[in-house]
């Protein structure tokens, strides 16, 4: 949480996001996918990784931004979402379909065992596999499943990973959302801050001249965009403290 004076957002722990472990998974996956069954001569190609990419980039991207504003945050996520649910969901069920394969239903029994697989990282008491049967024991295998199985299995596996990982980041979505609306953004609580020192006793006094501080934005230089105390007396005192 943020201590209350700290007008910075809790921010970039995306590695710790369930959707970024997934959009990971489906980034290595697609990588080998792409490479067993598509040729590189073909945009396709190119197209898939490319936005498996974007979903994984957009995440790490979307959580660091989250330090200083919300709307920002939201708007990459959106765009991995995007990414993955809008461009790649399409391209593997275009793969299926144009090559006579079966695109499951979400409710078949296949997607469902498939989906419970991808939920956990890594499956140990797995019944022993049929001889020459590949078998997915988790989202840390969907790679090396997705180098083995046969096609149909193989971008199947992918759909259910992606539509995965879009559903995650739809939630995300929704509690950024909630969260801004409950306690705003980096300029709102900058705002709070500052009304909270102007009307209490924790405002510093000016080094040079002893006069209240007031807490100012830096408009240039290195520090641009972060907050410092400025003297009330400025500009005849230019007396400065950090925040
Ligand atoms: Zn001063």
């Amino acid at each position: 949480m943020t201590p209350d004076n700290d007008p910075l957002l809790p921010h970039g722990g995306y590695r710790h996001l369930r959707s970024y472990k997934v959009a990971e998974a489906v980034y290595d996956a697609t990588v080998v996918f792409c490479r067993r069954f598509i040729p590189k001569s073909v945009r396709t190609h190119d197209q898939m990784v490319q936005a498996a990419r974007s979903g994984v980039r957009n995440i790490s991207e979307g959580s660091g931004a989250a330090a200083t504003s919300r709307k920002s945050e939201m708007k990459l996520t959106n765009v991995a979402r995007a990414s993955l649910n809008d461009e790649l969901l399409q391209d593997y069920e275009s793969f299926l379909r144009q090559n006579g394969l079966r695109v499951w239903h979400k409710d078949s029994r296949e997607c469902r065992a498939m989906r419970d697989r991808l939920q956990q990282d890594f499956i140990e008491d797995l019944p022993a596999a049929k001889s020459g049967a590949v078998r997915l024991n988790g989202l840390a295998g969907l790679a090396e499943f997705v180098g083995k199985a046969a096609p149909e299995l193989a971008a199947n596996a992918m759909l259910c990973a992606v539509h995965q990982a879009a559903y995650l980041l739809r939630q995300q979505l929704r509690g950024q959302a909630r969260e801004f609306t409950e306690k705003g953004g980096f300029t709102e609580n900058l705002y709070a801050t500052r009304k909270r020192t102007r009307d209490g006793a924790e405002t510093p006094a000016c080094p040079d001249c002893g006069k209240p501080m007031r807490q100012r934005i830096a408009k240039q230089g290195k520090q641009a965009g972060e907050a410092f105390w400025g003297c009330s007396g400025y500009p005849d005192c230019k007396g400065v403290r950090q925040v």
